[in-house]
Formats: C-alpha cells, sequence, structure tokens
C-alpha cells in the first residue's frame, strides 16, 4: 500500500500491524507505533508521551514524560497533567478532541494499560474520521502487545523491574549514548548505577519464615517506589538485592538520595520483622566500560560496606580514589553473581 494514499484509507494498514507484533521490547514498540504514525500521517507534528508511576494505594502520583515527538525543536507547550483536556481524556480513556475553536487544536489518543492510561498520542490537528480509523486499532494492538511485553520485564513479587529487563535497560543506555555521541558522555557521566542489598536478610527468614521475609521484600520495593524518581528505573535483581539506574543524577546527589534511603529503610518499621537496615554500592556509567564492569564496579563498593559495618551507602569512585579496594585478586563478589574478569581493578 502506498504510503501516501494511507489518510484516504479508512483502515490501518496490515504491515503496520505485522511490524508491531514483531517487537520485542517497549522502547522498540514505542518506536515502531511512533515511525508509523509519522509516516503515514503528514503535516503534523505528533507527539508520544508515557505517564509514569501512578499507584493511588502507594499515594504516587501519575508523572508525564514526552518520549518522542515529530518536530523536537518545535516551541508549542508541552501536555501537562493539569491540562484540562488531558485530564479528561485520563479520566475518560477515550481519545479526546478539544473544540475546533481551541487556540492550538490538538487531539489525544490515550492508550490503556490493564487498569490506567499508561501513554497518550498527540497530534498537532483537530482529528478527522480517517485519523481516527487509522488510530484506533494501531493503539489497541500496541496496548496488548505492550501488556505482554512489560509482563514479561516485571518481577512478580515486588511488581520492579527483573533482572531480565535490567540487561535490556542497560544496553539500551548504551546504545542511545552511542547513537547522540556528542551528548553521550555528559548523559552517561550523570547516569549512576547502585547494588543494594538487605542486610541479614537470611536471619529474617529463619526468624519469622519465608512468608513473612516475602513481605518485607514486598514492603522494601514499595519503600523504593516512594524515595526514588518515577524516571529512576528500579530492579529486583534477584533475592534480596535491588539495582536502582538514576537519570541525570551526578554521583554526589546519588550519594545524597541514596542515603536518603537508606535511613529511611533504618527508620522504617517493618510489620512483624520491625528495624531492617540494607547496604548499598554505586557507580557511575562509563562509555568506556561496558555493563558487567559497570556492575562488577557496584558490587565492589557493596561488598566494602557489607565487610565495614553495612547499613551504610559506598561509593566506587570515592573508595577507589583513596585506594580504600584492594586488589581484584581479594576481591569476593557480594552477590557472587558478577563478572569479574576485567583488568583495571
Ligand atoms: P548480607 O547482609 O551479607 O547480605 O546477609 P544476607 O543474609 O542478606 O545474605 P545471604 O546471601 O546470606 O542470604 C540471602 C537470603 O535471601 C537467602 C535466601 O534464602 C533469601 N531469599 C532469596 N530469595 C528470597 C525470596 O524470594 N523470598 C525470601 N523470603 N527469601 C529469599
Ligand atoms: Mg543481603
Ligand atoms: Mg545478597
Amino acid at each position: 500500500m502506498s504510503k501516501e494514499s494511507v489518510l484516504f484509507e479508512k483502515d490501518c494498514p496490515l504491515d503496520a500491524v505485522v511490524q508491531l507484533a514483531e517487537q520485542r521490547d517497549i522502547e522498540a514498540l514505542d518506536s515502531t507505533l511512533f515511525d508509523i504514525l509519522t509516516q503515514y500521517i503528514r503535516d503534523t507534528r505528533i507527539r508520544f508521551y508515557h505517564l509514569h508511576g501512578q499507584d493511588p494505594e502507594l499515594g504516587i502520583k501519575p508523572s508525564i514524560h514526552k518520549v518522542l515527538d515529530s518536530h523536537p525543536t518545535h516551541v508549542e507547550k508541552e501536555l501537562k497533567l493539569t491540562d484540562e483536556d488531558v485530564q479528561f481524556c485520563i479520566a475518560d480513556g477515550n481519545p479526546t478532541f478539544p473544540s475546533e475553536l481551541a487556540k492550538k487544536p490538538r487531539s489525544l489518543f490515550p492508550i490503556q494499560a490493564k487498569n490506567h492510561i499508561c501513554a497518550i498520542v498527540v497530534l498537532s490537528t483537530i482529528c478527522s474520521e480517517q485519523h481516527k480509523n487509522f488510530l484506533d486499532p494501531l493503539i489497541k494492538i500496541y496496548a496488548s502487545h505492550a501488556f505482554l511485553l512489560n509482563r514479561n520485564e516485571h518481577d512478580s513479587l515486588t511488581g520492579l523491574y527483573n533482572r531480565f529487563a535490567l540487561d535490556r535497560k542497560i544496553n539500551h543506555i548504551y546504545k542511545t549514548a552511542a547513537s547522540d555521541k556528542r551528548r553521550s558522555r555528559e548523559n552517561l557521566e550523570n547516569t549512576c548505577f547502585a547494588l543494594i542489598d538487605i542486610d541479614l536478610f537470611k536471619s529474617i527468614n529463619d526468624r519469622f519464615g519465608h512468608i513473612i521475609g516475602d513481605d518485607v521484600l514486598v514492603y522494601f520495593a514499595q519503600e523504593m517506589r516512594r524515595c526514588f524518581r518515577d524516571i529512576d528505573l528500579m530492579f529486583r535483581y534477584g533475592g534480596e538485592e535491588f539495582v536502582v539506574i538514576f537519570r541525570d543524577l551526578n554521583l554526589s546527589m546519588a550519594e545524597f538520595v541514596l542515603q536518603r534511603f537508606r535511613k529511611r529503610i533504618e527508620r522504617y518499621k517493618f510489620p512483624q520483622v520491625g528495624k531492617v537496615t540494607v547496604s548499598i554500592g554505586y557507580t557511575r556509567l562509563d562509555t568506556a566500560k561496558d555493563a558487567s564492569e559497570i556492575i562488577c564496579q557496584a558490587d565492589r563498593a557493596l561488598y566494602y560496606a557489607k565487610n565495614h559495618g553495612r547499613n551504610a551507602v559506598c561509593s566506587f569512585e570515592s573508595l577507589h580514589k583513596s585506594g580504600k579496594l584492594r586488589s581484584i585478586k581479594d576481591f569476593k563478589s557480594h552477590t557472587g553473581q558478577f563478572s569479574r574478569t576485567t583488568s583495571q581493578y
């Protein structure tokens, strides 16, 4: 089918459906949907926003993030959660077309996840029937495929991302940095990686049983979500080990945020169990180091924290600078899961 003809066709082209169904991760699915829209809908600014973090039970409000934009330098104001038409679109769950008399005409297409709106596609135009007929099925296919991909990437106990997602997200961060070389160094220098391990968790299981131990993991993950920003990527790495990747945060800010989290956990009264503490090792991402090296650096800092009294936050960079890290030969991975083959230690 010729791309020019689509706005005069009623239906969504089958090859677009196939392209969406072929995607194996959310970022690729987002950009595939976006590419299809920009190819087929001409002379219109198209923006794709994600809604993050909402969880009424935890009192976490959603926030809105632009992911893709066909006219990124355009000055038109961004979508805001406080906009009347955005609020209406989220509450109603149906496409919203503000009055043709509105100063800036736009059409909002909400994307429904399991029980909330997870994304919004915005066209800077008054929506026609043709647009609607084209977009409706594409958005439905996107939503159902996104649901399956999301389920695959989340830990069923805590709802955080799982280990599988961690490998993929790190690769994605590196790939994005590589495609934007000018800003890559700066971006990665402000991306920090923290490895978080609950102290003496085995003794919680031993004293209170495995089910209460599982509850501690759930409460712990909830505290992570309350404490970190919704743009921070949070993972359950395995067992009682968690990872956070902080975007746009330098090392000293990461120290501040992680110390605040450590203190918050120390103060928190876990139901039935009481006080629990946590040890954290963190480091900065670096284009010269691959993902396994970064994880290994955070692990070394965590290992140091565990060996120096626990309930502590340690930075690989500070320990390295002050000569406190011993040679790699003496290093035992705290988690026992990470690569220790690199020579620079
Ligand atoms: P450290 O301070 O050195 O980290 O001590 P630790 O006891 O936390 O560490 P260790 O690695 O000795 O024990 C981790 C325990 O976590 C052992 C394992 O039984 C428990 N565990 C792993 N996965 C789960 C889970 O899904 N649920 C529960 N309840 N326990 C788990
Ligand atoms: Mg532990
Ligand atoms: Mg552990």
